[in-house]
């Protein structure tokens, strides 16, 4: 091998930032990082569960039970204002009271 003229080789691999697996593997690159891996991404665990590194899910289920909140809110006001009266049924309709 000349001297002088190849750059550095690595042999301290790749770290999953989910699971913690450190894959050997040698590169030029250092400090290389991975979200997911084949230890933990659910196709290869075969479980049905969501990865969820970044937050998404928490951030979604706080959005969802805001607006549940707010549903909830709405459907309080709508029904304090003003009850409709009750329908007759049909039968009433058609044959009066006697029925
Ligand atoms: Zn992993």
């Amino acid at each position: 091998m000349k001297k002088g003229i190849h750059p550095n080789y690595n042999t301290d691999g790749i770290v999953c930032t989910t699971c913690g697996t450190n894959w050997k593997i040698g590169s030029t690159r250092s400090g290389m990082r991975v979200e997911i891996c084949a230890n933990c991404h659910p196709f290869y665990t075969g479980e049905q569960r969501i990865v969820d590194t970044a937050g998404q899910v928490d951030r979604f289920m706080r959005r969802l039970s805001a607006a549940q909140d707010r549903q909830a809110s709405i459907e309080k006001q709508k029904s304090s204002r003003s009850a409709p009266e009750p329908k007759k049924s049909l039968l009433k309709e058609l044959y009066g009271d006697e029925a």
